[in-house]
């Protein structure tokens, strides 16, 4: 995980008197805890005031990978928040799986397609060139024919690449199909399973601890990819209510919203 602990310190190295580092740094989900499909869930924006009035650090990690990172700030900046530059995506984490110069297939939005190329990676046609890779996201128009471009480019020897595992996203309507739905088929038909960018796995682990270094928290809606990235990381989770986890019957300990669970676990 390297020494990630360095950026945090620096700032408070000739004032051993600030508590800096016993002040953990908060990484929070988007969908289902600060918004849903843009519409602002009640206390986000004073949770968010409420945590940096009391010293945290705090990023904003979502597994959406349709939207350029410019895109989630501006959103953010509509409803009175400032990101503050602390915007992960999955598919800034997964890009990162990239190397230089590859040449990449991409089955997604606007968000996965800028991270790629800001990741130094080549975009090509779909199948035709052979890509080193095919990253999979959320591409609202994926069917059949797109399915097997995809296949064409894995069986002819790249690798398969996807943001995340979420089968569903919440949306006001309902659940829909997340981009584990996708990359389902896809690996049903090439019997090649994917290496995944989103939470919780390592690369999005390594962007988050490089930013909150260790001891931090995790507030999510989903215990399979927040709760796991806090328990990778040895950070504490604050599962907040939402509707994918309406179902859940284990979890003793559930946030009614984000202002909640930062009234309780953070520090003043
Ligand atoms: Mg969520």
């Amino acid at each position: 995980m390297g020494r990630a602990l360095r950026s945090r310190t620096e700032g408070s190295r000739n004032e051993p008197e600030r508590s800096d580092e016993l002040t953990s740094g908060w990484a929070i989900d988007l969908d289902g805890v600060v918004w849903l499909s843009g519409r602002v869930l009640e206390g986000a924006p004073e949770a968010v005031s409420l945590l940096r009035a009391r010293g945290h650090d705090v990023i904003f990690v979502t597994n959406s990978s349709f939207y350029r990172r410019d895109e989630v700030a501006e959103r953010l900046a509509a409803i009175g928040i400032d990101a503050l530059d602390g915007v992960i995506t999955s598919a800034m984490a997964t890009a990162s799986l990239l190397e230089v110069g590859e040449a990449v297939m991409v089955v997604g939005g606007p968000g996965l397609h800028e991270a790629i190329l800001a990741r130094g990676a080549e975009i090509v046609p779909d199948g035709l060139d052979k890509p080193d890779a095919v990253v999979i996201g959320i591409e609202p128009r994926f069917d059949y024919e797109r399915l097997s471009e995809v296949m064409v480019a894995v069986d002819g020897g790249a690798r398969l690449l996807a943001t995340n595992r979420d089968p569903t996203f919440p949306t006001p309507d309902g659940l829909r199909p997340g981009c584990g739905a996708l990359v389902a088929a896809v690996s049903a038909a090439t019997g090649v399973q994917a290496t995944f960018g989103g939470k919780p796995e390592a690369a999005t682990q390594v962007m988050v601890h490089e930013r909150l270094g260790a001891g931090g928290v995790v507030a999510g809606d989903r215990n399979d990819t927040d709760g796991a990235l806090a328990e990778a990381l040895g950070y504490r989770f604050a599962l907040i209510s939402s509707a994918v986890n309406a179902g859940y019957e284990a979890d003793a300990v559930r946030f009614d919203g984000l202002l909640d669970a930062v009234k309780s676990l953070s520090t003043a």
